[in-house]
């Protein structure tokens, strides 16, 4: 019998689902259990020009619209995705193997926040009026074009409405990639645009790996790249992408800072660093992964931390009581585990965790490691899992320092009481997504992305709009023109 997951085809072209089974068979696992639930196809050479040729068309049409009537499609698929929110939050569960107590809440409803927002602002996309004595400028915000989006697997319907929605609100139409890990998500945000009005070809969608990805980003016919990925990977594309001039977004990677001051909260900061560290069981990119405990607290911390962390329910993601899954694959399993056992031969002091979890699927137990020191692997390196380092510092001027030695740049968090040193300590840290007194939040008001090796660009908020559009200046002359001749 087929899974429930299997998706009518592997592809959303046009307005339709379209199938071509000449691609390389993509088989698709459920991290909770190892077995197979889907197969979709890698898109070939036809797919790819398919998807390509359609954007570029039905691009022209859908940024003569106006923005109130963008708007409003975009609005009507936030709506059938809240509708439907409990189907989608089970497939992404599937797709990803994230427990649905998380895949209810962060998932599906991100995605809808994405596409109101930039449904709302769709209309307000303005420009100026510039006097100058009698003559004036005026400009125009338009749209860039065909963008292409391609994904990381961690978040497969956010990550695909985060980049869609900001694209069709500024009127360009969008050719998206999922991660070949998690390819059924998006499939299911084309097919809502498409029900809440979008026209055909705006929104498509092809599977396929790094090679497809790398077909669509090359394409002379592609204005924009936005990529959420790797850091490697993040430099192929984006010097791919400068080859053909074009605009980019990089949402990358990053081994983000957290810091906790003596004088902090010792429950809200032990779950800002469980928020930060466990959620999506430590696959997100902008995780507080270096932990820099003030020596005053640290062995308090720790034990409440060590307790809190024995709380977590590991198991049957379906669960709703589950609050703790598995790793999205065997692969980035034995990635991670390769990470805790460096921890461990580099002389980190392991407080809870450090293993596989005694169970079928992907399951590694929550893991904190103290006593890391700035040179150790696990506290250098992206783990991308549920690894937890935490190093001890003396005075905010060293560990201002510390936490910035690093290629990365995507996220910081601080907690203290003392909030003029809290505003102080992030000012002086080289990071794009900031928190204070919390860990994680990313709301669609508000910018996300990394500085440094972590990325360019901001996604969400209106500084997505100017990441997907360009202004036009027009200058009119009331008079006679001067020449010299
Ligand atoms: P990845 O870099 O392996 O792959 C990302 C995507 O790029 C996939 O769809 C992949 O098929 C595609 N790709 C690979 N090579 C390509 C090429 N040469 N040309 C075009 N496309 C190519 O990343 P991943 O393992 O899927 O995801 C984990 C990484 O993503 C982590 O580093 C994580 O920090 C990062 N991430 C960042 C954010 C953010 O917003 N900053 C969010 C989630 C994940």
């Amino acid at each position: 019998m087929t899974h429930p997951a299997q998706p009518k085809a592997s592809h959303f072209i046009n307005g339709a689902y379209v199938e071509d089974t000449a691609g390389t068979p993509i088989p698709v696992i459920y991290a909770a259990t190892g077995e197979q639930i889907a197969t979709v196809y890698a898109a070939t050479p036809a797919i790819v020009e398919q998807a390509l040729s359609t954007a570029k068309e039905a691009q022209k049409a859908w940024a003569k619209m106006t923005g109130t009537e963008r708007g409003r499609i975009l609005r009507r698929a936030a709506d059938i995705m809240r509708e439907r929110n409990h189907d989608l939050s089970v497939l992404e569960t599937y797709d990803t193997g994230k427990p649905l107590q998380e895949t209810l809440v962060a998932d599906a409803t991100s995605g809808a926040d994405a596409l109101e927002y930039f449904g709302g602002l769709a209309a307000s996309l303005t420009g100026e009026h510039i006097p100058l004595g009698e003559d004036w400028v005026y400009t125009k915000r338009e749209a860039l074009g065909l963008c292409v989006g391609i994904g990381a697997w961690n978040y497969p319907t956010q990550i695909a409405c985060w980049k869609g929605a900001p694209a069709l609100a500024c009127g360009n139409s969008m050719v998206f990639k999922p991660s070949e890990t998690t390819p059924l998500c998006a499939l299911k945000v084309a097919e809502i645009l498409i029900e809440a009005g979008a026209p055909a070809g705006v929104f498509n969608v092809v599977q396929g790996m790094g090679e497809v990805g790398g077909a669509l980003v090359t394409d002379p016919r592609v204005d924009k790249v936005s990529l959420t990925g790797s850091v490697p990977t993040g430099k192929k594309v984006y010097a791919a992408a400068a080859a053909g001039m074009k605009h980019v977004t990089m949402e990358l990677g990053g081994k983000s800072p957290l810091i906790i001051f003596d004088d902090a909260d010792i429950d809200n900061a032990v779950g800002g660093a469980i928020n930060g560290n466990f959620y999506s069981s430590g696959q997100v990119c902008s995780n507080g992964t270096r932990v820099f405990v003030q020596k005053g607290i640290k062995e308090k911390f720790l034990a409440r931390l060590a307790e809190r962390t024995g709380n977590a329910i590991i198991g049957d993601p379906m669960d709703e009581a589950t609050s703790f899954g598995p790793m999205v694959t065997e692969n980035q399993m034995n990635i991670v585990l390769g990470y805790i056992e460096k921890g461990k031969e580099e002389g980190a002091r392991l407080i809870c965790g450090g293993n596989r979890a005694d169970k079928d699927g992907y399951f590694i137990e929550p893991t904190v490691f103290a006593d890391v020191t700035d040179d150790m692997t696990i506290a250098r390196e992206e783990i991308f899992g549920p690894v937890m380092s935490v190093l001890d510092f003396d005075t905010e001027e060293e560990v201002v320092a510390r936490a910035n030695d690093t290629e990365f740049g995507l996220s910081a968090g601080v907690f203290t009481k003392d909030f003029t040193r809290a505003h102080r300590v992030i000012g002086n840290l080289e990071a794009g997504s900031c928190f204070i007194n919390s860990y994680n939040d990313a709301p669609v008001e508000a910018p996300f992305g990394g500085v440094k090796a972590s990325g360019v660009g901001r996604e969400n908020s209106k500084e997505a709009i100017k990441h997907f559009s360009q202004v036009k200046s027009v200058y009119v002359r009331m008079g006679d023109v001067e020449a010299a001749f």
